[in-house]
């Protein structure tokens, strides 16, 4: 979606209001639809003095599938998006620094999506003290102990051994 930022580019306006629900029910991450709920951006975008910057945050539901138990979970999304929208880049620095609106148009839908990917951590769970599956069996170890023995450390065996003697 395409919001027309001519006028506030060229000064011709102060403030231009952001209030955009997007469907990205069609995009897809590892695998999973993480979207199943539109995603909602907030916010304004202003220019003082010739410094064009926009304040806004993008909230929704997301679903994922667990990286330690591959149960699928979802958590809350309030991405902040702050930055400094520019009509040309300087240098190839700018590229990593600046947002570009070129023919003063802004470009939401993918802005939101580039900033709501990006503030994923790289390993999502299902909760902090997800306890993983049991790399013996499988089983999900988050709805209780499995009937695996657990793995002897080798240099304990001899001691073991001992005991059980
Ligand atoms: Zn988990
Ligand atoms: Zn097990």
């Amino acid at each position: 979606m395409l919001i027309d930022l001519q006028s506030l580019l060229e000064g011709g306006c102060e403030r231009v209001s952001l209030d955009e629900s997007f469907d990205f029910s069609a995009q897809a991450l590892d695998g999973v639809f993480p979207f199943t709920t539109p995603v909602r951006v907030r916010g304004d975008i202003v220019n003082r003095a010739g410094i064009v910057t926009m304040h806004a945050a993008a909230e929704g539901t997301m679903r994922f599938v667990c990286d330690r138990c591959a149960a699928t979970a979802e958590r809350q999304l309030c991405v902040p998006m702050e930055h400094i929208l520019v009509s040309e880049l300087q240098s190839e620095d700018d590229a990593d620094r600046y947002i570009l609106v070129s023919d003063g148009k802004l470009d939401l839908s993918q802005l939101t999506l580039e900033d709501v990917f990006l503030s994923l951590p790289s390993k999502l769970l299902c909760s902090e003290d997800c306890k993983g599956i049991c790399p013996q069996c499988g089983k999900n170890l988050n709805e209780g102990p499995c009937g695996c023995k657990k793995e002897i450390d080798p240099r304990l065996a001899p001691f073991l051994d001992f005991l059980n003697s």
